[in-house]
């Protein structure tokens, strides 16, 4: 679908890319959207494969202090003259969902459907992304890639002992993208960051998207995953998303 002509304002897609860790436990002495994977960022992967989905949407880039400019040159550089895609870059926080409030801020009115993603997520196929707006669209609530687990999952107390065995039937790993209806996200973290604000102490820092809309309440739905869409931990998980850099083309690989 060509948009080009779309004024950008009517954009009512919004996707968030939040690359504002430090990526300490991946130890590469830079942030870790910032490190290469091959011979590119793990940031310039999330780009390529948001605008290059059906536009119009607005794309924003939350980095850390200092890599803004760094941010420009890499968008401008990927994303061709007359996209369809509007980018912005928003400056990241101290946690992950700080810096997604940040992106929030930065979304134009005109946003209705927003999908928070992880650029430590590189290898994410648009497939997962598509399937993750249109189930948005058509039930309102909020969507996540969900994967079985593989592994027995043991419950272990303080010191390592094993107390129960998991049924792992009923869990699933969740990745990114996450969808939402982006006054329904919104909402949530604010409710969120104003009980914290209120007592610091009555509940640990979320750590995806679901878990903030789902303690306010809403309703949070899976599609199916993608073991591609591995998300980049340690030094481990870039040898392994290299091993499947290096197995097909990146048209090929970011295409189904
Ligand atoms: O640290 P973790 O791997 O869980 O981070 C997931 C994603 O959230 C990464 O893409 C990271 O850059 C981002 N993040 C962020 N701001 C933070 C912490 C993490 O944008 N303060």
């Amino acid at each position: 679908m060509s948009v080009d002509s779309t004024p950008h304002h009517v954009a009512e897609l919004g996707v968030i890319i939040v690359a504002a860790g430090r990526g300490e436990r991946l130890g590469a002495g830079r942030p870790k959207a910032f490190v290469e994977l091959g011979e590119r960022t793990l940031l310039e992967y999330g780009i390529r494969t948001v605008t290059g989905l059906p536009g119009p949407g607005q794309l924003v880039l939350v980095v850390p202090d200092g890599c803004a400019a760094e941010t420009l040159e890499i968008v401008e550089t990927v994303v061709p003259g007359g996209s369809s895609w509007q980018v912005a870059v928003a400056p990241g926080g101290r946690e992950r969902h700080e810096s997604v409030r940040s992106g929030l801020d930065a979304l134009h009115d005109s946003i209705r459907t927003v999908l928070v993603h992880d650029a430590a997520r590189p290898l994410t196929p648009s497939a997962v992304f598509e399937r993750v707006i249109a189930e948005v669209r058509r039930t309102g609530d909020g969507v996540v890639p969900a994967m079985p687990v593989a592994d027995t999952l043991k419950r272990i107390d303080g010191t390592g002992l094993v107390r129960a065995t998991e049924d792992r039937s009923a869990l699933a790993a969740v990745q990114t993208p996450q969808g939402f209806l982006r006054e329904r996200l919104a909402a949530a973290h604010a409710t969120a960051q104003a009980r914290a604000a209120a007592d610091p102490a009555a509940q640990s820092a979320p750590t995806d998207d679901a878990e903030v809309v789902q303690r306010f309440g809403g309703v949070v739905r899976t599609v199916a995953g993608d073991p591609r869409a591995h998300k980049v931990t340690g030094p481990v998980d870039l040898l392994l998303l290299g091993g499947l850099l290096g197995e097909s083309s990146h048209d090929e690989r970011i295409a189904r």
